[in-house]
């Protein structure tokens, strides 16, 4: 090969890499913007402006504060079947007196099996799916960030502990026997569910600033990674 045809040799590459460059920041371009799923940008401001809504708006955010108020612990070990959390006796459903320790309110007897205890960390997971929903359409009608933080909380929680879970069902089979199993939950249906409420929840706070800078600081964490090798 002569310099001239090494010359656009290299200038055929510099086009394919700018096409390929420019290709790809097309794709980038046509990622969905947030949020699409529960409300749009639009649905959220013309309820916002709609008298008529008010009322609804300040009971989301009443509860929204409540949650807040609540201490919020994440079961860290996989639940079982909710029906496992009521009394066999009177199919009245437990209350719980500690983690461990549960008390039928009609007919008084404990259970402290561990069944019980993993179908309670079911009432939990429950409860904490539906808050992060509230929490999270608290701040699109509000903008205030205090609602995110337990939203970030527990997603960035669940994506640290989730893959320790094991694939489970209500009769104690394991792994792939776990046909209609799930992990955080004892059924597929449940984890199905699950994966609705907490991507809707994302979706309404995903730009949140509080989201932003930890993306932020990962690109940077992942540059200074990269830059260490080289
Ligand atoms: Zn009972």
């Amino acid at each position: 090969m002569g310099k001239t045809g090494f010359v656009n040799c290299r200038k055929c590459i510099l086009y394919l890499y700018l096409l390929l460059a420019c290709v790809f920041a097309q794709e980038s371009k046509s990622f969905m913007q947030h949020p699409v799923f529960l409300y749009t940008a639009s649905e959220i401001e013309s309820i916002k402006g709609d008298s008529s809504r008010n009322v609804e708006i300040q009971n989301l955010i009443k509860q929204a504060d409540a949650v807040l108020n609540e201490p919020l612990k994440i079961p860290e070990k996989e639940g079982n079947w909710i029906f496992y959390y009521f009394c066999p006796k009177d199919n009245a459903m437990l209350k719980a007196e500690t983690e461990t320790r549960h008390i039928c309110p009609v007919c008084g007897s404990v259970y402290t099996d561990e069944r019980t205890i993993a179908a309670y960390r079911t009432h939990i997971n429950y409860k904490i799916d539906r808050d992060c929903v509230v929490l999270a359409k608290a701040y699109a009608f509000t903008g205030e960030e205090k609602y995110v933080e337990r939203v970030k909380r527990v997603l960035l929680t669940l994506a640290k502990i989730y893959p320790s879970f094991e694939r489970h069902d209500r009769w104690g089979r394991k792994g792939i026997l776990a046909v209609v199993g799930g992990r955080r939950y004892a059924q597929n249906l449940d984890e199905a569910v699950s994966a609705i409420d907490l991507a809707s929840a994302y979706d309404l706070v995903a730009d949140a600033s509080c989201f932003r800078m930890k993306i932020e600081q990962s690109a940077k964490n992942s540059c200074r990674t990269q830059s260490g090798r080289y």
